[in-house]
């Protein structure tokens, strides 16, 4: 059984941290000695999709230079603002595949529940960058009527929590979805995408973790992490904390055009991912989203890094390199 921790009304440490992350543009700038002349684009972009990172993560950031890994994946850009042709609102087909509010049931035996559009970082590439997370989200009165409905098929084996960021709900509201999932007999595994354990290290508390001991064995935890400056001693030790549990640890990462499309960039990612217990999942090719063409990176160039990194890494730390099309039965591998 999952026990039930501290009482809703608390306000947990982590979410102190949270409230603190930094919203403001000039602020980030100031923060890492970064010129003005880049205010007024990221200030342009910012309203579009607000900027959100958390202290964390700007932590890992070089000062003073503006092509950092880590800040190119949070930091507005007037070039968001421009249009392009074939990147669009809905890239995936999300709004097609929804059974219900917040419930995408779009491959056989896997559903995937978003309870909140919250996130702890805003990725500037996001595909859901658009999507519409008021009305998408199945919230606590939405629930009960999702629950029936994977309680009713059968076929259902595994329930992805995603989002948004899953570890942003309270422990409380967390801990008592995943209890009521695993109580359905048909549900074998429970999965969670989250970015938290790697933006907001403070959000792996111990309430968490022994709330997550029970159904350790059952749990699949995918993480999205982009590039290995991002696993520091601080995400390395709770990384390791979820795995002492037992917890399956795996990673998604994007591809992403002057961020992580390089080899020795992505051999790092998967070595360093190595050492602190995950291995690499899938490499998606970015999603077509309005606004994040900058981050594109060409199919023959993917190819190309891909057959690169075959030979220099084992099979096992070799992440899939899939891209996501709509109205397919799966994620379509590009490179095998
Ligand atoms: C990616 C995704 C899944 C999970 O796909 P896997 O290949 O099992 O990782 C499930 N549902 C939706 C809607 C997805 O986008
Ligand atoms: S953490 Fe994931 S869902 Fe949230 S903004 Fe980043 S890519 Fe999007």
């Amino acid at each position: 059984m999952i026990t039930r921790t501290a009482p809703t009304w608390q306000i947990e440490n982590w979410q102190k941290a949270l409230a603190r992350a930094i919203r403001d543009p000039a602020e980030l700038l100031r923060r890492l000695e970064l010129p003005d002349t880049l205010l007024p684009g990221a200030q342009r972009a910012a309203d579009l999709f607000p900027l959100r990172v958390t202290e964390s993560f700007l932590s890992r950031m070089e000062k003073g230079n503006p092509a950092d890994p880590l800040l190119r994946q949070v930091l507005p850009l007037h070039t968001e603002t421009e249009a392009s042709p074939g990147f669009g609102i809905d890239p995936v087909g999300d709004l097609a595949a929804t059974a219900l509010p917040g419930l995408l049931h779009k491959y056989q035996g896997r559903v995937l529940l978003m309870t909140t559009g919250a996130c702890a970082i805003h990725c500037r590439y996001c595909f859901r960058r658009h999507y519409p997370y008021g009305e998408g989200c199945a919230g606590q009165s939405e629930l009960a009527a999702v629950l029936a409905h994977i309680a009713a098929d059968s076929t259902i084996s595994e329930v992805i929590l995603s989002g948004g960021d899953p570890l942003s709900l309270t422990n409380n509201r967390l801990l008592d979805l995943l209890s009521r999932l695993d109580r359905i007999p048909h549900i074998q595994r429970l999965r969670i995408h989250t970015r938290l354990p790697v933006v907001l290290p403070e959000r792996i508390d111990d309430n968490l973790l022994n709330g997550l001991a029970d159904p350790a064995d059952r749990l699949v935890v995918v993480l999205h992490i982009n590039h290995a400056n991002e696993i520091d001693p601080t995400v390395a030790a709770k990384l390791g904390e979820l795995r002492r549990l037992g917890i399956t640890l795996l990673n998604q990462a994007v591809l992403l055009s002057g961020i992580n499309d390089d080899l020795t960039a992505l051999k790092t990612l998967s070595e360093r991912l190595f050492s602190v217990g995950v291995l690499p999942y899938y490499l998606h090719q970015l999603d077509r989203v309005q606004g994040a063409h900058h981050f594109h990176v060409e199919k023959d160039a993917a190819m190309a890094l891909m057959a690169a990194l075959r030979r220099e890494l084992p099979g096992y730390l070799l992440p899939r390199l899939v891209e996501e099309i709509s109205g397919a039965d799966a994620k379509r591998p590009l490179f095998y």
